[in-house]
């Protein structure tokens, strides 16, 4: 029942104003749909959602009675009491928004529940009721929402080209339609369906349909379980970094949401894999009790908070960390790589225009994904909206028409399979399923499995094992330390010299033996065991030049930093190895905690599968 809240439940919530643009509007209208227990939903706006928008679902229906108390502040029927706060299920519960947006346009809704008969239509201007009728119609609810701001000019100019706002609504639709792959969504902006998901529960394959093939093809898959957190996902590989966030994109408990505390868990996850100021691509579905979360923080629920944040992005690291370790991880060499063609041309389809489409609850028509080399590129679509202005609009049209939706045969039915198709957890990479075959260049070290052709940069490999095995000495101050027959004489600069008591430490605790020998000069007789002679002096010297540049060394992460930035020009690059020497090499690796990459984020395995091998043979 739909029902006004008490004062003192409405006091407690978060308000402020939640219609700001287009955008908005959709948001909350999905997520009522979505609150309504909808199985189809089609969002449709024209430029770009200022004149017109329309959401259409096949939900519970609103009965006639309750019509105009939905369009009351405060009116939910999702929450009553201040408790209900603590754990809110549904995606709404302020009960604000179909108020807010009645009040700054022309709304019409058209609504109908199944036990009812006939529907409601009514038609709201600027609050107050300019129309009521009842009306035959499906059972479900379509809410159109006309001239955005027509009785509040200034905030008109608040907005956005056309183009800039359904770019923002697009991106919003691709959103949901990952958060709920059981729901089938379309989105129409101008007449042109840009896509349709099956509703089939494929998270992947709604990535390929919405986003891009491209995008799709290098995700690695994340399944993850612990306490009261669950995990689900795709992250890219580190060779398929971005260089902004934008392709992060979280949801938890089905709400998209910004969250430092999980962009903190990627970052952590990917520290030494990427360059600084590069970012992975992750898809992350994360599934949490509610009430060890409070989402009733900003208006736009956009923002959350989590009662135990360090808990959350550990749990992220460690997730993503473990998926980061399978051979799915290991950059790809491909053969579109090689022969890279350009965007497909949009073939001169015919248009297909959703104008006939009645403004009526769920219309039932399956939609059918067309076959993946025709589908367009939406993420291009969308960059291109963003980029350029209307003016670009034919073109993206033409693009669209290809993106059409078929009925199928099996439209009106509503068979789903009631699980979700999991991501196939990804099987850890085994180093003794791998062939030593050679080397070549004096540099790479070539090796196969049952699958895959493998390079290994045998340069980066001895950085990352040199990298490890001295964090170990260190964290775990058991040392082994060769004595050096001519000890080492290390004179550093007058400041390095201040700060000796802080490095001599350090030094030690990694196996060195260094002493104090004179005002600037220090003397080391023993380095540890794993090093070469040459090695340790290069280390050495890199390592007291970082002291020296101001950065304190009072915590494992600060001296983790050091030590990584010291290893850089440490290790020695070994041309030709003999076969020992490989497989020695190889074992070390396989010990080493993250053997992909090496300490500054060099792809140590590149990969080529076999049938990426065929595929440029022109075999297959
Ligand atoms: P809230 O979602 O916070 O409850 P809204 O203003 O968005 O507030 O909606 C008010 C009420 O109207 C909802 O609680 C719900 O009962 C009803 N309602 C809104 N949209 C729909 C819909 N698409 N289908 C069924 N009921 C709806
Ligand atoms: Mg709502």
């Amino acid at each position: 029942m739909i029902h006004v809240l008490e004062k003192e439940v409405a006091d407690k919530i978060a308000t402020g104003e939640v219609i700001e643009r287009p955008l908005s509007i959709v948001k909350e209208l999905v997520e009522n749909s979505i609150d309504a227990g909808a199985r189809s939903i089609t969002v449709e706006i024209k430029k770009g959602g200022k004149n017109y928008i329309r959401v259409t679902d096949d939900g519970c229906g609103i009965k006639s009675d309750e019509v105009e108390i939905a369009f009351l502040r405060h009116a939910t029927s999702k929450i009553s009491r201040a408790k209900d706060l603590e754990s809110i299920e549904t995606l709404g519960f302020r009960g604000e928004a179909l108020a807010s947006i009645a009040a700054v346009s022309r709304t019409e809704i058209i609504t109908k529940t199944a036990e009812e008969k006939a529907g409601t239509r009514l038609v709201i201007e600027g609050s107050s009721i300019a129309e009521r009728e009842a009306t035959g119609c499906p059972g479900g609810t379509t809410i159109v929402v006309r001239d955005l701001f027509y009785n509040t000019p200034a905030r008109r100019k608040f907005m956005k080209s056309d183009a800039g706002e359904s770019s923002a609504v697009i991106e919003f639709v691709s959103q949901i339609s990952l958060a709920y792959p059981h729901l089938r969504i379309r989105m129409i902006s101008n007449g042109n369906m840009l896509f349709s998901t099956p509703g089939k529960g494929d998270r992947y394959k709604n990535i390929l349909t919405v986003f891009s093939r491209e995008l799709g093809d290098g995700l690695i898959p994340v399944q993850a379980e612990e306490g009261n957190l669950r995990l689900e996902g795709y992250i890219s590989n580190p060779g398929e970094s971005r260089a902004t966030r934008k392709q992060q994109i979280f949801f938890v408990n089905g709400r998209v949401v910004d969250s430092k505390v999980i962009q903190k868990g990627i970052s952590q996850a990917y520290a030494d894999k990427l360059f600084e100021g590069r970012f992975p691509i992750a898809f992350l579905f994360l599934a949490i009790r509610p009430d060890s979360l409070d989402v009733n923080i900003h208006p736009n629920k956009r923002e959350i908070r989590f009662n135990d944040e360090d808990f959350v992005t550990e749990f992220i690291r460690k997730s993503l960390r473990e998926a980061l370790l399978s051979k799915e991880s290991i950059p790809e060499v491909k053969e579109k790589m090689l022969f890279r063609r350009p965007f497909p041309e949009p073939t001169a389809a015919k248009r297909e225009s959703a104008a006939p489409e009645p403004v009526a609850a769920a219309d039932k028509i399956e939609a059918e994904v067309p076959p993946e080399e025709e589908q367009v590129n939406i993420k291009k679509l969308l960059s291109n909206i963003r980029n350029e202005e209307d003016r670009r609009e034919p073109e993206l049209r033409e693009a669209v028409a290809e993106y059409q939706v078929k009925p199928s045969p099996e439209a009106d039915i509503f068979v789903e399979s009631s699980e979700t198709i999991l991501p196939k957890t990804p099987a850890p990479f085994d180093f003794d399923e791998l062939t030593i075959t050679g080397s070549i260049f004096g540099t790479y070290i070539t090796a196969v499995d049952e699958s895959c052709f493998y390079l290994i940069d045998q340069h980066a490999a001895h950085e990352r094992i040199f990298f490890e095995k001295l964090m170990r000495q260190y964290r775990q101050s058991e040392t082994y330390c060769q004595p050096v027959m001519l000890p080492i004489t290390l004179n550093v600069s007058y400041d390095v010299a201040e700060s000796q008591d802080d490095w001599v430490l350090h030094l030690n605790k990694m196996g060195f033996q260094a002493e104090v020998f004179g005002p600037r000069t220090y003397r080391i007789k023993g380095i540890p065991a794993f090093m070469e002679l040459e090695e340790a002096e290069r280390f050495l010297k890199d390592f007291t030049e970082q002291a020296a540049a101001g950065t304190k060394i009072d915590n494992l992460p600060a001296i983790e930093k050091i030590i990584m930035r010291s290893c850089k020009s440490a290790v020695k690059a070994h041309d030709y190895l003999k076969d020992e020497e490989i497989r020695s090499l190889f074992e070390e690796l396989k010990q080493c905690e993250n053997p992909f990459s090496c300490p500054h984020g060099r792809p140590t395995f590149i990969k080529m599968t076999q049938y990426e091998i065929e595929k440029m043979f022109k075999r297959v």
